[in-house]
């Protein structure tokens, strides 16, 4: 099975129905593959496009069973998917990613330990699992972060502590989980980079990603940074050496903080592909999701090149409440008619705050082209400018 290739035609398994797993449905149909998709929620993102839907949790067993006789390959565009459900689905067919990279990268922790055993640097960490751990932290320590080891997505599950006498209490409000302590460092950039490898071990990357978050999610990427290219190879090398050493199957993001003179230390992994990726899509010859859909069944990897500049630009459901918190949809013609603005839409039919439910991706010949398109869709979508 391990170096396999899936033709064409075949069954692919997917954990998961959100956005992430819906481009990946759309690039695995464009490549005729078919795509089973296992989500508990019948108006999911990807089920509404994947050909068939197992609509269960992802642990029942006679589901699991079913989408493991059908595919040759399973993957998953969530990172907690629970531990059980891959050692289940391992027995009938490939993984991706294994289960082993998936339960490193479900705890900060052992995140942190993997990338510092590899030799690549990463934030000043301690482990806190009890009080007795936050009275061994050194006050050189501080200022800090102290986020759940799992389960933290999009800031969720982190607190700022300033010094450490505020430790035990920040320690007591994330309710005595098992935590990371992370020095806070001061960020020139923030960048992430996305790789992929396949079963045979061929390994690509994507030109690096540029990334800008706001109330912890990402706002907006430019695609290719704003950084040298000698900074721009080094970090690509490091996300190439983390595929490898986990010997990885699929796309992974790593991301990346830049510091003062070009000092690189990655922050965290994601074992999926990433929303700092989607201008993949339009911006470079494979999208992260065709890469994805390659790996899986054993096939060459796709050109990783960008052939035109891009930013992309995520849709919160903030956009859709108007004065007095009324729904609106925004008036989706204005952005349409801008020839260089690609617009993605995931199908959530209840806009919430700080969901993401959809993004543009703006291009352009030029960096600055790009950028201009993006504050016009900035400007019409009554959001914050771009720098
Ligand atoms: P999430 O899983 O929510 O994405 P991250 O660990 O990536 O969590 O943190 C979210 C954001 O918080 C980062 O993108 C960065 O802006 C900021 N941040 C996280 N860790 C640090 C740190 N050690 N120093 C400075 N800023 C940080
Ligand atoms: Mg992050």
């Amino acid at each position: 099975m391990k170096l396999d290739t899936y033709q064409p035609g075949s069954w692919l398994g997917l954990l998961g129905g959100g956005q992430l797993g819906r481009m990946f449905a759309q690039a695995a149909a464009t490549l005729g593959y078919r795509v089973c998709v296992l989500e508990p929620d019948k108006n999911a993102p990807a089920a509404t496009v994947c050909e068939r839907h197992l609509c269960y949790s992802y642990t029942d067993p006679k589901a699991l069973d079913e989408l493991g006789q059908l595919c040759c390959a399973i993957t998953t565009e969530f990172e907690n998917v629970p531990a059980e459900t891959l050692k289940t689905l391992a027995n009938y067919g490939r993984t991706c990613p294994n289960a082993h990279s998936v339960s490193i990268t479900q705890d900060r922790f052992s995140e942190k330990e993997f990338i510092s055993s590899i030799g690549v640097p990463v934030a000043p960490y301690a482990l806190i699992e009890s009080e007795q751990d936050c009275e061994k932290v050194s006050p050189d320590h501080f200022p800090a972060i102290l986020k759940t080891a799992r389960l933290g997505y999009d800031g969720k599950g982190q607190i700022s502590v300033s010094q450490l006498s505020d430790l035990k209490k920040a320690f007591e409000t994330l309710g005595k989980v098992r935590c990371v302590l992370e020095k806070k460092l001061d960020l020139v950039r923030e960048i992430s980079v996305i790789a992929v490898r396949n079963p045979q071990g061929e390994i690509k990357t994507f030109p690096v990603c540029e990334n800008h978050h706001k109330n912890g999610i990402l706002a907006y990427t430019v695609m290719p940074a704003r950084i040298s290219d000698d900074l721009a190879n080094k970090a690509r090398i490091i996300a190439s050496r983390i595929v490898d050493q986990l010997d990885y199957t699929g796309v992974l993001c790593t991301e990346l903080f830049v510091l003062d003179h070009d000092e690189l230390v990655v922050n965290e992994l994601a074992p999926r592909p990433h929303n700092s990726g989607h201008a993949t899509i339009e911006a470079c010859i494979s999208s992260q999701y065709d890469q994805q859909v390659r790996a899986m069944c054993g096939m060459p990897l796709g050109n990783t090149d960008q052939i035109c500049f891009a930013v992309m630009i995520n849709l919160l459901g903030d956009i859709w409440f108007g004065e007095n918190d009324q729904i609106q949809t925004p008036d989706w013609s204005q952005i349409l008619k801008l020839p260089n603005a690609k617009l993605h839409l995931y199908g959530k039919h209840q806009p919430r705050k700080a969901r993401k439910m959809g993004h543009i991706t703006c291009l352009g010949n030029t960096a600055e082209e790009a950028m201009e398109t993006a504050n016009t869709v900035c400007k019409l979508l009554n959001l914050p400018l771009l720098k």
